[in-house]
């Protein structure tokens, strides 16, 4: 029996730079995993007395969910999920399910730029070997999650773009070890999709498309199967910290803790803690998934594979033919949550279907949802206890790439707070708390101007 059986409806418009809590026992958003995933699982409700837990993690997307999961099955640890909405209610629920080698947004090339050669490559190991946790998770049966087809391929949708794809692919493949391919339009027309904006593409060896809300009610089962508590509809309102202990109060009750694990990500809000304030700047994505295909839509569409799809656009486009015969497709979205309906976001989407897959144009989308992004300002994530006096701990900063990372942030997560140390502490994404950013309070007037430009470079083909 799930105690919060009845949500509070869905509101589009919360935005991470003006509310204070992404509400309280909120509907999901209408995304087609939601409505594909079946009932979600059991949860323990909402706090209803004060109480105390070992460890807290606030957020029950898949950080705070397999933190929980490995906190249990690696220390014996049970954990407690604060939860402001539903299990995996934010962007885990709203994301393309996209299982990428990526470990945050910057390419392979501008690592190499920014901390040489040695670094890059320890970087990359260090993704391969993350990739592996996350791929044994959704190869669980316990979880059950719909993994597809490994690869992943990146479209070219400009001639220049193709030249741009092709140094990257060479230098995977001499820096690193990392066996990329290039494939010509033809080819990528013929053996996987066809994008008819595709001028050449690089294919990677690494990916994996999972159901994402499955991924994360896997999580939050095991979870609670090896004595994690799960509380939804409780948002923590406010936190105090006295003498080492930690009071986190929710409309329920107030939870006192020691250990605080935040996986709030972009849906963080700045009174949370000032650990965590203003590190992210939330940026908006949106999705949509068409109707069911015919048969004569998936030969126009030359949908031959499910592989995990992105095209080269400043504000790039990212899609999968799923194996249920739809598209699924989305892309950036409003800067504003007042903004977030604004019908104009949702034609741009149906304007590249029609531009990439012009058999499908006017198709029904009837599921249409956005949600906000943890882009860190240096567009890397971290992982870490940000201030060694507080046992305050989070991952974030995933910007835009977490469906994978997530698993690999958790394990480490735990590992940080069952008071363990990290091999490779030196590397990036451990060695220092998320950057602010001098331009802040600016950040959004910058960013329409910013995607104005992008728009204009996106349109030369
Ligand atoms: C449209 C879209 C498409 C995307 N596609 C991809 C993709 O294909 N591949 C990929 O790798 N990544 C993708 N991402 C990014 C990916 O979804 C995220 O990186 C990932 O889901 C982050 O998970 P999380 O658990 O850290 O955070 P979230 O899933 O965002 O969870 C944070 C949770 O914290 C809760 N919370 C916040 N404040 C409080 C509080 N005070 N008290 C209690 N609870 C609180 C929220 O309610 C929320 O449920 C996409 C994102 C979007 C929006």
């Amino acid at each position: 029996m799930n105690p919060m059986a009845t949500p509070q409806p869905y509101y589009p418009h919360y935005d991470p730079l003006r509310d204070t809590s992404p509400g309280t026992g909120m509907d999901y958003a209408p995304t087609y995993w939601r409505y594909h995933a079946g009932e979600p699982p059991e949860n323990d409700g909402p706090v209803n007395a004060n109480m105390e837990a070992d460890v807290v993690l606030i957020g029950a997307g898949f950080t705070g969910l397999a933190t929980a999961l490995f906190l249990a099955r690696e220390y014996g640890i049970k954990a407690t999920v604060l939860e402001a909405n539903q299990i995996g209610w934010g962007c885990t629920s709203r994301n393309g399910g996209q299982g990428h080698l990526a470990w945050g947004r910057l390419s392979r090339s501008q690592w190499v730029k920014k901390w040489g050669a040695d670094t890059a490559r320890r970087l990359h190991a260090n993704s391969l070997e993350g990739f592996e946790v996350f791929k044994a998770m959704a190869e669980d049966p316990a979880i059950d999650c719909d993994p597809q087809h490994q690869g992943n391929l990146l479209i070219a949708h400009s001639k220049q773009a193709f030249e741009g794809l092709k140094s990257e692919s060479d230098l995977c493949n001499s820096v690193l070890d990392y066996k990329t391919r290039l494939l010509d339009r033809n080819t990528v027309l013929d053996e996987y999709i066809g994008d008819q904006e595709c001028h050449g593409a690089l294919l990677e060896p690494v990916g994996i498309p999972v159901q994402p809300l499955k991924l994360a009610y896997g999580y939050a089962r095991v979870a609670r199967k090896l004595g994690a508590k799960i509380h939804t509809a409780s948002p923590v309102q406010s936190w105090t910290t006295e003498g080492g202990v930690h009071y986190l109060r929710t409309p329920g009750g107030v939870v006192r803790t020691r250990t605080v694990g935040i996986a709030t990500a972009g849906y963080t809000s700045p009174n949370l803690h000032k650990l965590t304030a203003y590190r992210n700047m939330p940026i908006m994505a949106n999705s949509v998934w068409t109707r069911t295909l015919t048969d004569d839509e998936i030969e126009a569409c030359g949908f031959r594979s499910t592989m995990i799809v992105t095209d080269t656009r400043k504000l790039r486009h990212y899609y999968r033919y799923l194996p249920e015969k739809r598209l699924q497709i989305g892309t950036r979205s409003a800067i504003s949550g007042a903004d977030a309906q604004n019908p104009k976001h949702l034609r741009t989407v149906q304007e590249a279907i029609a531009r990439k897959f012009p058999a499908l144009e006017g198709i029904e989308t009837p599921w249409f949802s956005h949600g906000w992004m943890d882009i860190s300002h240096d567009m890397m994530p971290r992982i870490v206890q940000p201030d060694s006096k507080q046992q305050v701990f989070y991952a974030q900063g995933y910007s835009g790439n977490g469906v994978s990372f997530s698993a690999y942030a958790s394990k480490k997560l735990a590992a940080l707070i069952a008071g363990g140390t990290i091999a490779e502490s030196d590397l990036p994404i451990f060695s220092s708390p998320l950057p602010s950013h001098p331009l802040r309070p600016i950040r959004r007037l910058g960013q329409r101007a910013l995607y104005k430009y992008f728009q204009l470079l996106d349109s030369v083909r």
